[in-house]
């Protein structure tokens, strides 16, 4: 834990701020540690926040060591200054103090579809712009990926719990439980008076390897993993195959329950996920291996071709979890006539998160593909603007 107070003096103050540059969400850093300084946790926490509603998530979950902190330029002394820590010192201690100013009623209804850091974005501007804002969530609590995916131990469940209580607290009505497209579709929204409606689904469809054995007992994919590990029985050894961010919580998520021997596998030397969270996964007993093509999975492992030498060979396991991404999944678009997705499941937007329904919009993951929570919050930002001018101009 950094002394966040010395790291504030620790700062150049850079003509151009690098660090500002190298956010996804362009975080006026320059202007959090002047506050800091200034001994106002309350300018501190406004700037972060008017700019980024998950201020409190990003500064635990963002890959800041290529973001501002990989951007500082004390990189090339030493130790760029930790905006992570302070981020999260600043944001937590004024995430529950923070005072929401909202405009007056304008008895707009507005339904957001999914309750992940895209929804909650939007929830959160356009309460405060007046509208009157319905999360319909398909799962029992808030947070999307970040509730059922990044384990606890990254981040921690009782801030999903705030931004609950947040929401509540500002006039957000959430119906849990409620799948669009189940019995609830589109068209009744429309029907029952919403104006617009936003659709920040993400991607909740594992992809496959398409391989002999991928529906075995043994086998698994990460996301049905991650959404409840307590409730599965993995055995003594597990083959992760994948090497992203989401096998490096898969495996360190195991290894906390007990399992014994972790193994990832990559298709050539490369490893996707950050490096933080390699060193994190190997320091707690994960083993990678390499140029591993997965062949067929039976009752006891995974037969892998070499991917220089092409030999085979069978490597043993209890269990299997594939781990190589999310598509997303298909339930809005069956059953909304004309709003149209790519050939991966993607909505098709333009720039401004128009589908290819007059009123519907989109963000996050379920357009871009699986991405970040911070550019699914920037994202989601911008399109909030356009959905306050679609509604706007309605009434022109
Ligand atoms: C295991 C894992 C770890 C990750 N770790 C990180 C990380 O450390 N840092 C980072 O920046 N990013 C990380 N990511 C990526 C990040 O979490 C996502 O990019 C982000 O959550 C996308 O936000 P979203 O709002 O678009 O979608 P989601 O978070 O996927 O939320 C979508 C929500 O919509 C709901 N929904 C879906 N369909 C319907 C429907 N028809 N009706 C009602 N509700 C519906 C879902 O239940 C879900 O709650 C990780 C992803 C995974 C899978």
């Amino acid at each position: 834990m950094i002394n966040t107070f010395s790291e504030t003096h620790r700062c150049l103050r850079c003509k151009v701020p690098m660090c500002q540059k190298g956010c996804p969400i362009s975080t006026n850093i320059p202007g959090v540690i002047t506050a800091l300084e200034q001994n106002s946790l309350e300018t501190a926490g406004q700037i972060l926040f008017d700019n980024n509603p998950l201020s409190l998530v990003c500064s635990l979950v963002c890959n800041h060591e290529k973001q501002c902190e990989g951007h500082c330029v004390l990189n090339h002394k030493g130790v760029p200054i930790q905006f992570g820590e302070i981020e999260h010192y600043i944001s937590d201690a004024y995430f529950d103090k923070m005072p929401v100013i909202k405009e007056e009623r304008n008895h707009k209804k507005v339904a957001i579809i999914g309750s992940g850091p895209a929804g909650i974005t939007i929830s959160a501007i356009l309460t405060k712009r007046g509208y009157d804002v319905t999360i319909f969530e398909a799962k029992s609590d808030l947070g999307g990926v970040l509730r059922y995916g990044i384990p606890e131990f990254r981040l921690p469940k009782r801030i999903l719990d705030r931004y609950h209580k947040k929401l509540l607290s500002i006039g957000v009505k959430i119906r849990f439980n409620t799948t669009i497209g189940g019995a609830l579709k589109i068209d009744d929204l429309f029907r029952d008076g919403y104006k617009s409606i936003f659709v920040g689904t993400g991607t909740w469809r594992p992809k496959s390897l398409g391989i002999k054995g991928e529906s075995l007992g043994n086998v698994n994919f990460a996301i049905d993993y991650l959404a409840s590990p307590e409730t599965f029985s993995l055995g003594q050894r597990l083959l992760i195959i994948g090497v992203g961010n989401a096998a490096m919580d898969v495996a360190r998520t195991a290894l906390r329950h007990g399992v014994q021997h972790v193994y990832m596998t990559s298709l050539t030397d490369e490893i996707t996920a950050s490096e933080k969270e390699v060193d994190s996964a190997r320091l707690e007993g994960a083993q990678l291996l390499y140029y591993k093509i997965p062949v067929e999975i039976d009752d006891t492992g995974v037969i892998f071709k070499d991917a220089n030498t092409g030999e085979l060979e069978h490597i043993d396991s209890d269990s299997v979890i594939v781990s190589i991404s999310q598509d997303p999944k298909d339930k809005l678009v069956s059953t909304t006539s004309g709003l149209k997705a790519n050939d991966k499941g993607l909505l098709e937007t333009d720039a401004e998160g128009h589908t290819t329904l007059p009123g519907i919009f989109a963000a996050g993951d379920v357009v871009m593909g699986a991405k970040t929570v911070v550019e699914a919050v920037n994202q989601a930002k911008q399109v909030a603007d356009h959905m306050d001018a679609y509604m706007k101009s309605l009434e022109a």
